[in-house]
């Protein structure tokens, strides 16, 4: 039996790879890792989390100002863009030196490297100008945002890379994108003050999202001052004489703006890696093709995560991570369970959601019933802020069960993860029925509308 340096090697120190890593070393295998920027990838240098902390810090406006309805005089407050950036420098260092901790803690060894195949079973580490070899290869190299080379002058767009690290908070900007990193980033720009302007060519943001909540956060987000152009697209970027952009979306509208960010979609990392000269199989978007145990299509290659753009988040990259050892050194073949995926968009007001939207639902199920409210929750009582909740349930009218959750408001994306586990179990509206309210919440309404909004059968509204 031949012999290799490592037992795993792993591509890409991200969410999927550094899970696999840390997993298959603690099982005592002999477990490389190369990572060509920094430990954490994408979710922790440059996306879930630095947005969060983003996020937080663009709610504090709304926060003093709903203060005075509770008694509070908040004094004039002030905003530095600065020591936002160099206290979120500081704690994503922190959770990257923890990550590449955690292998090293379970026995794995770490390279700063990029790494590329040349052959089933080599690695060449470019950053080291040496070659290891591994019995299996995990490649969990992620993605990026996606480049817009056709748009005259956009070299002068930036991406959600370099927004979180702007010299300074521009003093309006424009978005273009209507997935969820551009609506949070349109919302955590406006939270701080930003002129903001969304375009987006589609008719209406979040696709793929329930139609409800696309429409309910578009309105509120306008009520709040974000500007949201849809069916438009940006035809050309020119830097002005004073230093500041001029965009011209469809119809000839100019808007000056500091920044122009893109968010038009993500790329799977696969160049120049070795994959082609190889033969791994790839889909026509450029993504690894995988099996359904995340095997590439030579035996020994494996792929995980944003690569494999299968689901882009997080979690769903940690868990294929987990089936991956499993199936690979644990005698175990588990394939990833990609069905019933609760998530959040972490727009102001947030969304949670999971399952099946209104519109699916009626394209799979003859008899749909959708219990829907929406309220002012308490906390904008007194605030006097005038925005509303939405929660709606989307039901199987044959056999009651609960199909999808959709909240739009306050926390809705921590309401969604507990969601996510009846959903996840299949139970029926009965059960939710069946739960005593949580008083005062305004979760309590997951559980207390108990007569249908309306119904849906053979598509036809009732
Ligand atoms: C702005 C933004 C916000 C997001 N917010 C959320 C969120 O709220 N919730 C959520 O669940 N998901 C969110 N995501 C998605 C999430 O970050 C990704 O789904 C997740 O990071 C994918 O993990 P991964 O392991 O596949 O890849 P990554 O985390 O991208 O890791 C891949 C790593 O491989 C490295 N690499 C690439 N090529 C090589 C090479 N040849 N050699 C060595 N190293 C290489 C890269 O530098 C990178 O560190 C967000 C993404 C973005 C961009």
């Amino acid at each position: 039996m031949a012999v290799y340096d490592y037992d795993l090697f792993v591509i890409g120190g991200g969410s999927g790879g550094v899970r696999a890593a840390r997993v298959a070393a603690a099982l005592g295998k002999r477990v490389g890792i190369a990572e060509e920027y920094r430990y954490g990838g994408t979710c922790v240098i440059r996306g879930c989390v630095p947005k969060k902390l983003y996020v937080y810090a663009s709610q504090f406006p709304e926060h003093f100002a709903d203060a005075a309805g509770y008694g509070w005089t908040v004094p004039q407050a002030s905003f530095d863009w600065q020591t936002l950036v160099a206290n979120k420098d500081r704690e994503i260092s922190r959770l990257e030196a923890i990550y590449r901790k955690n292998v090293q803690g379970a026995g794995g060894e770490t390279f700063q490297s990029r790494a590329m195949l040349v052959d089933p079973h080599g690695v060449q580490l470019l950053g080291e100008d040496r070659t290891v070899t591994a019995d299996q290869i995990l490649i969990a190299t992620g993605g990026r945002p996606a480049p817009h080379p056709a748009l005259p002058g956009h070299n002068h767009c930036i991406s959600s890379n370099e927004a979180f690290d702007l010299k300074e908070l521009p003093k309006a900007i424009m978005i273009e994108g209507g997935g969820y990193i551009a609506v949070e980033f349109a919302n955590i720009f406006h939270g701080l003050g930003v002129e903001t302007t969304l375009v987006y060519r589609g008719k209406e943001i979040l696709s793929r999202f329930d139609m409800d909540l696309r429409r309910m956060l578009h309105e509120t987000m306008e009520k709040k001052g974000i500007k949201i152009l849809c069916h438009a697209v940006s035809e050309w970027v020119r830097k002005r004489p004073d230093g500041r952009l001029d965009a011209v979306v469809t119809g000839g509208r100019v808007l000056t703006v500091d920044q122009v960010m893109l968010a038009i979609g993500r790329l799977p990392n696969t160049e120049n890696m070795g994959l082609e000269g190889l033969g791994i199989e790839m889909t026509r978007t450029g993504a690894i093709h995988v099996d359904q145990y995340s095997r590439t299509s030579i035996d020994n290659i494996w792929a995980i995560g944003d690569v494999t753009n299968r689901v882009q988040l997080t979690p769903v990259a940690i868990h294929e991570a987990m089936c991956f050892v499993e199936t690979a050194f644990k005698g175990n073949p588990t394939a990833p369970d990609h069905e019933t995926i609760a998530t959040a968009v972490f727009s102001q007001p947030e969304i949670g959601t999971v399952g099946l939207s209104e519109d699916e639902a009626i394209k799979r199920f003859s008899d749909v019933e959708v219990y829907r409210a929406t309220f002012r929750p308490m906390r904008n009582t007194l605030s006097g802020r005038d925005e509303k909740m939405l929660m709606k349930l989307v039901v199987d009218g044959a056999s009651k069960k609960v199909l999808g959750a959709h909240i739009l408001g306050p926390d809705a994306g921590e309401m969604a993860q507990l969601l996510g586990i009846p959903l996840k179990a299949g139970l029926t509206k009965d059960d939710f029925d069946r739960t005593m309210a949580v008083h005062p919440t305004a979760a309590e309404e997951l559980v207390t509308m108990y007569k249908p909004t309306y119904r849906v059968r053979d598509g036809e509204r009732a």
